[in-house]
């Protein structure tokens, strides 16, 4: 670390929180966590991690836990279907660095209990069922009063309590989630032995994936326009998620029709959050959901929040609090916009499509898929390569 230990507060123990207090503890930080869950309980449903995701998990020292505990699907390969299940096209994901899988599926759950451990390890100090109660921000550090009783002083706070941040309205950020139109549907099933593929099925303004989490469990999830602050009751969820997608055919079927009301099922409504620039007031700083929450068509809100914990870390160790803070929202900014930003037209294309629009669709896929996978990859490495230029020049001056 640059200069006397920070001591850094993070308020979320979600991804960004827990990646955040690895990577800042693996620093030389002094971390504390404070998560209002009175016990570490995360969502159903899986999660996808591509290469630059499991990148940041190997700088966190947790990629073997959740090589064991995810999948990693051979070859990185992605197949797409028809919603009657006609083959369209096969594309393949880029390896990340060293080798790193192309892309892993993993039960949320899972994910939570590999961060977690690895915190554990590192000795961070986490309070449950805790929160911020008062904060004073202040030009040298940041005293906050804890909704246990307690208070303390921080060279800097984080703000990492995802799309519905309580830290940003508190340092006076007004901005409101919006919502995108989408709701999504997800399930846990048992993963038939020869399913090791991701799969999307293309139907007419909505999507069906499969994805493998585990040797034994995949999961499903349907993307759908819904209305605003539609209410589902959870008993239902297994009913209206059959129907929603029952057009799906082919993989789709039977894991359709197996939903009942054991399942494992979630619905969510899909909520943006795009904060201008800068991300922090003072001495408080916003990162994951809170700062830059993206719809899910490409995958990417959990590695976005997880890289925020690596680069600050990395920013710290070369650099002032302050200016680690400027440096910060600079670097990441291009790369989390450019995510919601594709994930954004993507879920849109699909949305407006009606028959028309569909006319010779797999065709053009057949054309174009891989070619898009490849720009998509090719622009996150070029922008990735431009914020490690950005903090290695720091990192040089510092060594020199
Ligand atoms: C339907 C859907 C599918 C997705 N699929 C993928 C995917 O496949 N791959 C991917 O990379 N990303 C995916 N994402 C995005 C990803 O889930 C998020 O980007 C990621 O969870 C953000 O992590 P976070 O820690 O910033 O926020 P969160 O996960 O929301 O965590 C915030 C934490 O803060 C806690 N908290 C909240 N308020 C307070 C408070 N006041 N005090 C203390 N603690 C508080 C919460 O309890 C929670 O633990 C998906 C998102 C959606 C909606």
């Amino acid at each position: 670390m640059s200069g006397a230990t920070p001591s850094i507060l993070i308020v979320g123990g979600g991804i960004a929180g827990c990646s955040a207090a690895i990577a800042l503890s693996q620093a030389g930080a002094r971390v504390e966590v404070v998560e209002s869950q009175a016990e570490w309980k995360f969502a159903s449903s899986g999660i996808f991690v591509y290469s630059n995701g499991l990148d940041c998990l190997a700088d966190l020292g947790a990629l073997d836990g959740i090589l064991d505990a995810g999948f990693a699907i051979p070859g990185g390969r992605n197949l797409y279907f028809e919603a009657d299940g006609t083959p369209i096209v096969e594309t393949v994901y880029p390896e990340g660095r060293h080798g790193t899988p192309a892309i892993l599926g993993i039960k949320r759950a899972d994910l939570y209990r590999v961060l977690t451990t690895r915190i554990a390890e590192l000795g961070v100090p986490v309070r449950l069922g805790t929160t911020v109660t008062a904060l004073e921000n202040a030009a040298e550090g940041v005293s906050v009063t804890l909704s246990d009783g307690t208070s303390g002083r921080y060279d800097l706070v984080l703000g990492a309590d995802g799309l519905r941040s309580d830290m940003r309205a508190r340092i006076g950020i007004d901005v409101e989630p919006r919502y995108t139109g989408f709701g999504v549907w997800r399930a846990v099933h048992e993963r038939p032995a020869g399913l090791a593929s991701k799969i999307m099925m293309m139907g007419t303004g909505k999507r069906f994936g499969i994805m493998p989490i585990s040797d034994t469990h995949l999961y499903t999830f349907g993307t759908v326009l819904e209305e605003k602050d539609a209410y589902f009751a959870p008993e239902d969820w297994p009913r209206l998620m059959a129907e929603r997608f029952a057009e799906f055919k082919g993989p789709a079927e039977p894991l359709l029709a197996e939903l009942g009301p054991e399942s494992e099922i979630l619905y969510t409504a899909v909520e943006e959050v795009a904060l201008p620039l800068p991300w922090h007031r003072g001495r408080v700083l916003l990162i994951g959901d809170a700062a830059h929450a993206s719809t899910p068509f490409m995958g990417q809100g959990g590695a976005m929040a997880m890289q925020d914990a690596v680069v600050l870390a990395r920013l710290l160790k070369t650099r002032s609090v302050d200016a680690a803070l400027d440096a910060f929202g600079t670097i990441r900014a291009p790369v989390c916009r450019f995510v919601q930003d594709v994930s954004r037209r993507v879920g849109e294309a699909g949305a407006a499509e009606d028959e028309a629009a569909l006319a010779g669709r797999s065709e053009r896929m057949r054309a174009t898929a891989q070619a898009d996978v490849n720009s998509f990859y090719g622009e996150l490495g070029r922008l990735d390569a431009e914020a490690d230029g950005a903090i290695e020049t720091t990192e040089r001056l510092k060594a020199s």
